[in-house]
């Protein structure tokens, strides 16, 4: 029988948890979270702060009690503040401020990632609010409800700044996007994909502010009162800032080896360098297939997928992770867009050798005139050795079970040519009998 302690029972903690309870009787499990509650889908808070679902009941699927019917023994606001590697010993503050100390045969490290906070003056005014766990979403919906606050600055236009974007004008708030950037999710598409999630934005009154730097945050009385940037001045009175998640490795990252932003380096087997400690989620790297290297992509399905491979190994049930693509979607208003993989521009960044096959076309077949839309398409292939490494798609259709099989391409390093004459079904219902994904790749230089 083996002592394994997790650190952290969000979503890689809970998928841990939910494994090592089944694949094994015997060990002992115990758990420390230093928050209220577990599992909550960040997923979804966009969608609950824009009034989109019927509140955040439904954002959870485990909590302390499911887990402990498991066999776990969870300690819910409990901090760990130390660990002892060597005597492989963690030491935990509870919160009615009492301290526990327990040994460990094995330990996984699932403390996640933390909002980055960027060094500029007002960070601390009120109503500069940051969203990551379930008190950040709530926090934002009750002020929300104050009449005052009928400007709102989001800071940082990856996925989640679009989406509380949307959500704040679904409040009738008066919103501006500000990014470095020139575009909206460039970590995640090129600029023809882009350019038509901006102009979704335009086109609902939420108002662009790119290729520019937040320099401070205003305030009166305590309150934020403007965006300063190097360009201009944004009168608001509540800022979300999201401009992104750093691993959260205080705990660790002394004695474990870390990748170039602070994430524990693992193996496949969610090993870290210390023997019998394991790191999943957030705050570990993962193998990422289209570059062919570690990598740091903070998802909830990458950490989920880490917490199952990680509770094999602890359990002895070798199992390796096959590495992941970063594939990832949104939906905003109606426009879909998904992607996996690398684009052509971080390709370019990267020094990589990359070229890329464009099409658009409708759905379904012309005569089907009901609910039937157009959808583009780019797939990414290695110049020289012809390997897909990457795919984007963008429709008012929902596609995006089209982009799986992409993810499959890139982990299985399938050719563009491979793609060309592969069977694709057709039916007037679905789709084309010509349809964008044969047409891409026919079009391959
Ligand atoms: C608004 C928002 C939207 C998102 N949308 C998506 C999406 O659509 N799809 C997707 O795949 N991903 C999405 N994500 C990302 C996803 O939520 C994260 O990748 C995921 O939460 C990571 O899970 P994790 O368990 O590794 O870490 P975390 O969720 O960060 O959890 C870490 C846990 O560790 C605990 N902890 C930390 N330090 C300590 C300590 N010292 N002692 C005890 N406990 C500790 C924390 O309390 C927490 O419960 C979104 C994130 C946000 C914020």
């Amino acid at each position: 029988m083996s002592k394994i302690i997790v650190v952290g029972a969000n979503h890689a903690g809970t998928a841990a948890i939910n494994t090592l309870t089944k694949l094994s009787k015997d060990n002992e499990i115990v758990v420390f979270d230093r928050n209220s509650n577990i599992s909550f889908l960040g997923c979804g808070m966009a969608l609950w702060i824009g009034n989109q679902i019927n509140g955040s009941d439904k954002l959870f699927y485990s909590n302390k009690e499911t887990l402990e019917a498991q066999g776990a023994k969870i300690n819910m606001e409990a901090e760990v503040n130390k660990i002892d590697f060597q005597a492989k010993k963690v030491y935990a503050t509870l919160k009615d401020g009492s301290n526990i100390e327990e040994n460990y045969d094995k330990l996984i490290l699932a403390t996640g990632s933390i909002p980055v906070h960027p060094k500029i003056p007002g960070m601390d005014l009120e109503n500069v609010q940051r969203v990551k766990i379930f008190q950040d979403a709530q926090e934002v919906i009750d002020k929300l409800e104050n009449e005052e606050i009928k400007n709102v600055v989001v800071v940082g236009a990856g996925y989640i700044g679009v989406e509380l974007a949307e959500a704040f004008q679904r409040h009738k708030k008066e919103v501006t996007l500000i990014d470095a950037m020139p575009n909206t999710l460039s970590c995640y598409y090129d600029k023809q994909f882009t350019d038509l999630m901006d102009n979704n934005l335009k086109e609902h009154g939420i108002n662009l502010a790119f290729n520019q730097k937040v320099n401070e945050m205003k305030g009166e009385n305590g309150k934020v009162k403007a965006v300063v940037t190097d360009k201009g001045e944004f009168p608001c009175e509540m800022v979300i800032v999201c401009i992104g998640f750093m691993p959260n490795t205080n705990l660790g990252k002394d004695n474990l080896d870390t990748f170039k932003n602070g994430a524990y380096l693992v193996n496949l087997q969610q090993e870290t360098s210390i023997k019998d400690v394991y790191a999943i989620g957030d705050c570990a790297t993962v193998f990422d297939n289209s570059i062919q290297d570690k990598s740091y992509i903070a998802l909830a399905t990458n950490s989920v997928r880490s917490g199952i491979v990680a509770a094999h190994n602890v359990t002895g049930h070798k199992l390796e992770s096959i590495g992941v693509q970063g594939s990832n979607g949104i939906s905003i208003y109606d426009l879909k867009m998904v992607s996996t993989g690398i684009t052509v521009e971080r390709a370019k960044t990267m020094g990589l050798d990359v070229e890329y096959t464009d099409f658009e076309d409708l759905q379904k077949a012309e005569f089907m005139e009901e609910d039937n839309h157009k959808v583009k398409i780019r797939i990414v292939y290695d110049k020289k050795t012809r390997v897909i490494v990457g795919a984007q798609m963008a429709s008012k259709h929902d596609m995006s079970m089209g982009i799986h099989m992409f993810s499959l391409a890139i982990q299985e390093k399938v050719t563009i040519d491979k793609l060309k004459l592969l069977d694709i079904f057709f039916l007037p219902h679905f789709n084309k009998p010509y349809n964008y994904i044969t047409m891409a790749a026919l079009g391959a230089k």
